[in-house]
């Protein structure tokens, strides 16, 4: 998987070692079934340095374009003082991109001259280094360990499989392309109506990879719609699929993900890949939503990772959820999935008060429960971290009612490794499927 990336050839052979010895692999072309699948990310290590099976492959060093790449990178991952959300949210506007949030700390990456501005401001930043001593200090995160993540071309192919060999359940189409012009798969599990023909059951709508860099969101959402259709015939499953339209869509941006693993080292990008009048690249896609866009813990500045983009709705990958979700009022409930952090988020994002409608607050509130008794995370406002406005969540509640969420996988970075997969994968698959037992009527829950 992930074949574009180069991978040294001792390394394949281990991972595919591991991978075989595990009893009855999905043979190449054929539809792994959800054990396989998970299957195929046991055994594979974490990182090249992390297990002592592989600890006598040579030191993986930063190739000539990959390091010529993050040299004129120009980011910064920076510590830098916050107290509370107050201070975080001017921190995002002021160009950080916001990773890790310590109590009285967060570290991210930013650009010189913000990080300049935010020093003007007063704030405090306590260390700084280059992306590229970064990435030679994250050497573990090299990318031939995590050959078991999908790609754009395995996504495709894994989910044309899928819905080729469950004809009974499954359609795929293409909702729009991305910038690039790449087709963003979604894939409908429904035992009615196929293809993008509209349906009054009541639907629900699981997104992947709106940020390049958050591959592992990538895996949860394919990995939900294999065990999805290998338990097709379940009586609970059989029953969502019989009354239910389920939507998954693993890769929205799809361009940003294939840019992040181009040079065969990650780059640690976020938004997707247009290219800002700057010549700065992309715009941050969870940002770009029109819900009180660009006014709070957003940057107008291009080359900011928290590039709000020029307009509302500027990027073609919001605007095909816009249409999508539009066209289909029988929208119940959402999840977005990014990473990382261990968190389940719910509106306002974009406001520090509470939902308004007491009752829609306390289905959120349930549901987020419900959740995060499968995933350990933890649930709250998504405001409670910072004020950040224009994103999935705020949108689809506000303009359409939608119980959305916005899930942070768990992990302690970007490429958290392959070994990450099978966890998180098995414990939201779990939380999405809570997700469908109540997406009928999620009110049912406070009565
Ligand atoms: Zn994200």
């Amino acid at each position: 998987m992930m074949k574009k990336l180069a991978l040294t050839l001792a390394l394949s052979t281990l991972c595919s070692a591991a991978v075989f010895a595990g009893g009855k692999p999905a043979r190449p072309g054929e539809t792994p079934s959800f054990g396989q699948l998970l299957e195929s990310f046991s055994g594979v290590p974490l990182s090249p340095r992390g297990e002592a099976s592989l600890e006598f492959l040579p030191e993986p060093e930063l190739s000539p374009a990959a390091a010529e790449v993050l040299r004129g990178d120009g980011r910064y991952w920076a510590t830098v003082r916050a107290a509370d959300k107050y201070q975080r949210t001017a921190l995002l506007e002021a160009g950080l991109d916001i990773v890790e949030i310590k109590k009285d700390r967060v570290l991210g990456f930013a650009r010189k001259a913000e990080l300049d501005r935010m020093a003007e401001k007063g704030f405090i930043i306590e260390n700084r280094m280059t992306i590229y001593e970064y990435a030679r200090k994250h050497l573990k995160d090299f990318p031939a360990a995590d050959g078991a993540y999908h790609n754009y071309k395995e996504t495709t192919e894994l989910l044309q499989s899928l819905a080729e060999r469950n004809q009974d359940v499954a359609s795929l189409f293409s909702a729009g392309k991305t910038l690039e012009g790449r087709e963003i798969w979604c894939l409908r599990l429904n035992s009615a109506e196929k293809g993008v023909k509209p349906s009054s059951r009541p639907g629900v709508f699981y997104v992947g990879n709106h940020h390049a860099r958050e591959h592992l969101t990538n895996e949860v959402a394919l990995g939900l719609a294999v065990y999805l259709l290998d338990h097709k015939a379940e009586p609970e499953i059989k029953k969502y699929l019989e009354t239910l339209d389920i939507y998954i869509m693993p890769m929205l941006n799809a361009d940003g993900a294939e840019y992040d693993i181009q040079t065969g080292r990650y780059r640690w990008h976020r938004k997707n890949t247009r290219v800002n009048p700057d010549k700065s690249i992309g715009v941050d896609l969870n940002r770009n939503y029109d819900s009180r866009w660009c006014r709070a813990g957003a940057s107008h500045t291009p080359s900011a990772d928290t590039y709000c983009g020029p307009s509302a709705f500027s990027e073609p990958e919001t605007l095909v959820i816009k249409k999508f979700v539009e066209a289909r009022k029988n929208l119940k409930t959402l999840m977005s999935y990014h990473s990382y952090s261990s968190l389940l988020l719910y509106p306002w994002a974009g406001l520090a008060t509470p939902v308004e409608n007491e009752k829609d607050r306390l289905v959120f509130e349930k549901m987020a429960k419900g959740m995060t008794a499968f995933t350990g995370y933890k649930p709250e406002q998504s405001s409670d971290l910072y004020v950040a406005t224009g994103d999935t969540t705020d949108w689809a509640y506000a303009t359409a009612g939608i119980f959305a969420f916005t899930t942070e996988l768990e992990g302690n970075s970007f490429y958290p490794g392959a070994a990450i997969i099978r966890k998180a994968v098995d414990n939201n698959v779990k939380a999405a499927v809570y997700m469908l037992s109540v997406t009928d009527d999620p009110y049912k829950l406070l009565r």
